[in-house]
């Protein structure tokens, strides 16, 4: 058998209204996940979810199928219908009308529960009557019943142990024909299609429909009152048992004394209001002293009608037709018919079917009740959670089985927080971008003054009339002047006049071994060599390599000793180191040759003199 209720994924928006709406939380939403689940065993069969669903995700168990095919079967069939027929079709003119489309589907019999409801009520009042210290909740509910066996147990000796209607009406109909027919039960509740499973034999439901479910039946098989007749239900009629879907329904079919001075029954209806009233009943019967005539409301709202809302309305039609009805009422026959089942077993044993989850640690609702921003004064809090307080919510987020979402003023500052952080955010990106935009100016800049530094660089080495070169750790030329291609000689120019400044030119290539492992020691060691000669070809070359960066990078100063101007500065250079170096020397053969040796100094001084006063060429 397929659970009471399906939840379509597809269809969910994740609004968590049924999270919110589920009176027992049987609807689970996990931490992180979207989609809300059911836990089945945990619902009681209310319909709040199915009705305020708004996207239609949740839907509830389709007995059509299996109503066709009995009907289909051309066994005999009674079809019992809840009383809460009038609030539904109100668009049916006529109860007789409703009756003989019902037959039209291939029922043998049609039934009204109200009858049953007459029964039990009576059963009630000599339970209520023949006080022996235990107040009762009445059992006619299903809903009820399934709140007290799973989450009240220790309350089950308070349940009355009496049939539902349902039940009742079909222990009637087997009871007057036979045990072989078929009884199809229709009417507002879908808790109604699980509470059949729990009952076989003569108390056997074989197919549970809702009104929605015989409408669509009706369209189905094209049954509409326009081309039928009257007929009216089989017996046995009911009294004031069709004031079922009223509050007070149930009490007003027993004629229970409803005066507030004298009554000893209390009437409650709706979820909500059954679960605080059961509540009660737990901590204050001993001071309430009263029977609780409790039901869920859905006799006339329940999640199996097609239309909701309008209760006035409804009671309305309720009160009407059962006015309509009592016109052709006969009491003695009807009378007749209550004595004649006042001796039918109507009784029921619950079973307890504990679904109570276990406390959570308390240090752990604590902590979220933290994480909500509850302290102890605000623990009542506003429900629009759908908890009675925030510390019920709180233990149900410790349990793992809701999320603090569910929690709107946690959810509002959330947002809020989380709009702060965007707004941040945005500042620092705003922040971000300015910075890289002034880093971007300031890149440009440091551009613009390197490529000027390294024009201006470019331009003093093409000044120099010494060759320099600049090489990388592979020995390639990173930077040359002009004077250094035209030193190599023919090559290196031809190089020079593609590639401007040598650059990347591999110097092994260039220059002769000897020098080459200059630049190497140079490199390797990072220790300068100062004026070395060395003889390239016909050319005698002063070199001078030097360090840059270390290991990386190494200059070379290259001066060809033929040039002119280098010539002349060199003999100027190298006769004042000869002065120097050889003066003492000289100052001793003067002393050994007496004037001799200042005509030597003279005559190489005006040599440099010669050579300083020479014009340049
Ligand atoms: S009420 Fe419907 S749409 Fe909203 S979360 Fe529940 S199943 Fe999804
Ligand atoms: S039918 Fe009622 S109890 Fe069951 S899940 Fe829906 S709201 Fe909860």
């Amino acid at each position: 058998m397929e659970p009471l209720l399906k939840l379509d994924a597809s269809a969910c928006t994740s609004c968590f209204t049924c999270v919110r709406t589920c009176p027992v939380k049987a609807i689970h939403i996990k931490e992180g996940e979207t989609i809300p689940f059911i836990v089945h065993q945990q619902c009681i069969g209310c319909g709040s979810c199915v009705t305020d669903c708004n996207s239609g995700a949740i839907a509830y168990r389709s007995s059509v199928d299996d109503a066709k095919a009995l009907f289909n079967s051309g066994e005999r069939t009674a079809v019992i219908v809840s009383p809460g027929i009038s609030a539904e079709f109100h668009d049916i003119s006529d109860y007789r009308k409703f009756v003989t489309m019902i037959r039209s589907l291939g029922a043998t019999l049609v039934n009204e529960v109200s009858f049953a409801v007459d029964l039990i009520a009576y059963k009630y009042i000599n339970l209520f009557n023949d006080f022996k210290g235990r107040y009762y909740i009445t059992s006619n509910d299903p809903v009820v019943v399934a709140f007290i066996t799973k989450y009240r147990p220790n309350l089950i000796s308070n349940l009355t142990p009496v049939v539902s209607p349902m039940i009742a009406m079909t222990r009637i109909v087997r009871k007057i024909h036979g045990p072989d027919i078929r009884v199809v039960y229709v009417g507002p509740e879908i808790a109604t299609k699980e509470e059949a499973l729990q009952f076989d034999g003569g108390s056997r439901v074989d197919v549970v429909l809702t009104f929605q479910e015989l409408r669509t039946l009706f369209i189905e098989y094209k049954i509409d009152e326009s081309n039928l007749e009257y007929s009216d239900f089989d017996p046995p009629l009911s009294y004031k048992g069709s004031l079922y879907p009223l509050r007070n329904g149930l009490v007003q079919a027993g004629d229970i004394d409803e005066n507030a001075l004298t009554t000893n029954v209390l009437s409650v209806e709706g979820k909500m209001e059954m679960m605080e009233a059961i509540n009660e009943f737990e901590k204050y019967i001993s001071v309430i002293q009263r029977h609780f005539c409790i039901t869920s409301g859905n006799a006339l709202a329940g999640p199996g009608m097609t239309w909701h809302g309008n209760r006035q309305l409804k009671e309305n039609q309720v009160i009407n037709y059962v006015n309509k009805r009592l016109q052709n009422f006969f009491r003695i026959e009807w009378y007749n018919d209550l004595q004649r089942f006042m001796n039918l077993d109507l009784s029921r044993e619950f079973v307890a079917d504990d679904q109570r989850l276990p406390e959570p640690p308390t240090e752990k609702v604590r902590e979220v009740l933290v994480q909500l921003g509850k302290n102890k004064e605000q623990y009542s809090g506003c429900q629009e959670c759908g908890y009675a307080s925030c510390l019920d919510l709180a233990k149900d987020i410790a349990r793992g089985i809701t999320i603090p979402q569910m929690c709107f003023s946690y959810t509002l500052r959330n947002k809020i927080s989380f709009d702060e952080s965007v707004r941040t955010l945005n500042e620092k990106l705003a922040q971000s971008r300015r910075a890289l935009r002034d880093s971007q100016e300031k890149a440009k800049v440091v551009k613009e003054s390197a490529i000027q530094a390294s024009e201006l660089t470019n331009a003093m080495l093409e000044k120099l009339r010494a060759g320099v070169v600049i090489v990388d750790n592979m020995l390639k030329i990173v930077k040359a002047n002009s004077v250094f291609a035209t030193i190599l000689g023919e090559d290196a120019l031809e190089i020079g006049e593609v590639i401007p400044g040598l650059v990347g030119a591999d110097l092994k290539k260039l220059i002769p071994v000897g020098f080459i492992n200059l630049f190497s020691y140079v490199m390797s060691e990072n220790e300068s060599i100062e004026n070395r000669d060395i003889k390239i070809g016909e050319h005698l070359l002063n070199v001078s390599i030097f360090p840059i960066v270390k290991g990386k990078i190494a200059g070379g100063i290259i001066r060809d000793m033929r040039a002119p101007e280098v010539q002349r500065v060199e003999v100027i250079n190298r006769i004042g180191e000869v002065i120097e170096r050889n003066l003492g020397m000289v100052q001793k053969i003067g002393f050994l040759l007496g004037e001799g040796a200042t005509d030597i100094e003279r005559m190489l001084n005006s040599i440099i003199e010669f050579y300083k006063g020479e014009p340049k060429k």
